[in-house]
């Protein structure tokens, strides 16, 4: 549909009954404008995990579908509440659940993905002049039971029903202004970015931002939907999120990332033969744990040491697994270490510049930061330091690659660009 915008408000946004009704204004004022607005909530802040632990008090294994059937009730108060604060503003809406606007997803429970959507009765409201509200986070699958789409899964709905509707774009409504340059937390200049592309926001989200679900990143970069993440407290423009341009110049690295809640297991002293990692690494996949990084040293001595990284949440069962597992390949030492971060430098123009990460590695170690693992992709350098240097390690790069002004308006003149062809 031309001219519609489907907005989504996250769990802060409509956290209130107050926020509510700041938000409803807020869609008002743009359906006054002639446009069609489509709205995705998220629970109320809180309420997901509220539902959660009370599930928990039952059980520490509750099963998946009545989890899902009792977490889509966060978003189906938010959606009737906005809808009915709407309404008292004599703005015409109706809220949908999953169900009512035909997202049809697969059967795996509180992680499921969207197979389709029906979304003609969503079409036909919206010709009515009405506004839609619709519950985020869920769906239905082909038996008709109630689905989620993992945490953060509103992201995700939002995308889709733009898809869906053809939409000009989907603006997603947060508590913080946009993308930035790194955790203004935790950089003071940290510079929100007028523009990010939809690789380098896959990066971001997979390095831990969490202002975007990785999955909703994923379905926009899939069907060239712009996203436009920005705040519901204020008017500020926020940041597009849209393909690459190649005739924009764009700065080296956009971002800085970090992640905290990383650890290593290092299993030293294994046979260097083959198999020995297909072993380990096997175990680990059957009981679901996924690693990230992986290195292999091989010692002279017909010997090998090998480490991987993986979230702290997973650390005590890999080590769990690993001491079952030993006799396989009898290490000589089963060493862990939790106190590690990832630090991350993310930028398109990675891909044409060289010798960006001899500029990550250098200003490592002129703060003395000793590197203890290095992966990349054509984006992305991260390192594994010691984790009492992160803010030391995200500051001095944020410094080193001139992080806090935009080059020479390179984001500005993308925005300007991508912003006509919408
Ligand atoms: N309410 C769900 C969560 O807290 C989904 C979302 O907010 O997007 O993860
Ligand atoms: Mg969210």
């Amino acid at each position: 549909m031309t001219g519609l915008i489907v907005q989504k408000y996250g769990g802060t946004s409509v956290g209130t009954t107050e926020r509510i009704k700041n938000v409803a204004q807020r869609i008002a004022e743009v359906q006054r404008t002639g446009k069609d607005v489509m709205v995705v909530v998220s629970a109320m802040a809180g309420e997901t995990d509220k539902l959660l632990a009370m599930a928990r008090e039952f059980s520490d294994h509750p099963q998946h579908r009545e989890i899902d059937l009792l977490l889509s009730s966060g978003e189906r108060i938010s959606a009737a509440l906005l809808t009915i604060a709407l309404n008292a503003l004599g703005c015409q809406a109706v809220s949908m659940t999953g169900r009512q606007i035909g997202l049809v997803t697969d059967s795996s429970h509180t992680r499921a993905r969207i197979k389709h959507i029906d979304a003609s009765r969503a079409k036909e409201l919206l010709n009515n002049k009405h506004v839609v509200v619709v519950a985020g986070f869920q769906g239905i699958n082909e038996q008709g039971d109630v689905t989620t789409l993992g945490r953060g899964g509103s992201d995700t709905s939002a995308v889709a029903v733009a898809v869906a509707l053809g939409a000009e774009r989907c603006e997603i409504y947060t508590d913080v202004d946009g993308v930035y340059t790194a955790d203004p937390n935790m950089v003071a200049d940290a510079r929100k970015l007028d523009v990010v592309y939809y690789e380098e926001m896959l990066e971001m989200a997979s390095l831990g931002a969490k202002v975007l679900q990785i999955r909703c990143v994923e379905v926009a970069k899939k069907y060239k939907m712009p996203l436009v993440v920005r705040s519901s407290y204020n008017n500020e423009e926020g940041t597009l999120i849209c393909e690459e341009n190649p005739s924009m110049e764009r700065p080296q690295v956009s971002g800085i990332m970090y992640q905290k809640n990383q650890s290593k297991v290092t299993v030293r002293g294994v046979p260097d033969e083959p198999g020995i990692a297909a072993g380990i690494f096997d175990a680990l996949a059957e009981a679901a744990i996924s690693v990230d990084m992986i290195i292999q040293n091989v010692s002279a001595e017909g010997h090998a040491d090998i480490s991987f990284t993986l979230d702290t949440d997973h650390l005590v069962e890999a080590m769990e697994v690993m001491k079952k597992t030993a006799h396989q390949f009898k290490p000589e030492n089963l060493i862990s270490d939790s106190n590690i971060a990832k630090i991350s430098i993310v930028g398109e123009g990675m891909r044409s510049h060289s010798g960006i990460a001899s500029v990550m590695f250098r200003t490592l170690s002129n703060e003395n930061i000793n590197i203890l693992m290095i992966s990349t992709s054509e984006i992305r350098v991260s390192c594994i330091i010691e984790s009492k240097y992160t803010e030391l390690a995200v500051r001095a790069l944020h410094d080193a690659f001139a992080l806090k002004t935009a080059p020479t308006d390179m984001d500005a003149k993308a925005k300007a660009e991508q912003t006509k062809a919408l």
